[in-house]
């Protein structure tokens, strides 16, 4: 067995693990960079094509993004996932590749103009289509035989719809060994989402770390907070935009603003 950090490696973003084990060679999550490039992530040590399987945690892009680079680069195995994981990047990577194309095609205005070369999409809507054919759906907590000696489970992260921890179940020589992947891992008592499940044993453990040096301190109370500043700004005749992106907290956002309508606690507009 043997493991090797390609990414998301002292940083948050680009998640990416390979691993090689009983003479298959897996990753498990292939994501996106996002935001400034501080330290770039390694490559991958073998050609796309000889990857075996991916298991994904989940649907986000910093997970999940790359899948389409993989097919375009030659990858047709089998992509492990949750079946709401597989649903979500349905739509996910289909934009992803949209906004890869839709940037191309705007540096290229920018690069004709200036007499530079043409920009290539990082991928297209098509390599997203071939990633997507890739995929394999499995629900939570059932144990799956991946291959001679490589079985996998999926266990309730708690961080997005369909998120998971992903236990890796590894018979070598005679030798079993357990990683446990966790992916993101949700807060309790969210609204939508269900508390994380806990894995109580592992060989190894590669975690996530994002708010790792942090205290999120005494939870504010987010439908008052949001109805006060939304009644506020009507009171003063403004508009509330609210630039909410990631998938996720959208959904969170909606949930606050239709509890906030169902109780009225806005008023006057
Ligand atoms: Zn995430």
């Amino acid at each position: 067995m043997k493991l090797t950090f390609c990414g998301a490696a002292h940083e948050v973003t680009g998640s990416a693990y390979f691993l090689e084990a009983c003479g298959k060679k897996m990753l498990i999550d292939y994501g996106l960079e996002q935001g400034a490039d501080i330290y770039e992530s390694g490559e991958l040590p073998v050609g796309a094509s000889e990857i075996d399987y991916v298991f994904l945690t989940h649907a986000h892009i910093d997970h999940s993004g790359k899948l389409p680079l993989l097919c375009a680069q030659g990858f047709s195995g089998t992509i492990f996932a949750t079946k709401a994981t597989q649903n979500l990047c349905n739509i996910m990577l289909r934009d992803s590749a949209h906004i890869q194309e839709f940037e191309a095609n705007w540096k290229n205005i920018k690069a004709k103009r200036a007499g530079k070369e043409e920009v290539l999409p990082l991928y297209t809507i098509d390599d997203a289509v071939a990633a997507l054919a890739c995929f394999e759906g499995h629900p939570y907590n059932s144990m799956i035989d991946v291959a001679d000696g490589i079985q996998i489970r999926f266990v309730d992260a708690g961080h997005l719809l369909g998120s998971s921890s992903i236990e890796v179940f590894l018979t070598e020589n005679g030798i079993s060994k357990k990683l446990v992947f966790s992916g993101d891992i949700g807060n309790t008592e969210q609204p939508l989402i269900n508390d994380p499940s806990y894995i109580t044993s592992a060989d190894y453990v590669i975690t996530e770390s994002t708010y790792g040096d942090r205290a999120h301190g005494a939870r504010p109370e987010y439908v008052k907070s949001l109805a006060s500043i939304i009644q506020k700004t009507f009171d003063r005749g403004g508009n509330v935009v609210i630039p909410s992106f990631a998938v996720g907290r959208t959904q969170e956002m909606l949930y606050f603003l239709r509890q906030i309508k169902e109780e009225g606690l806005v008023t006057g507009r």
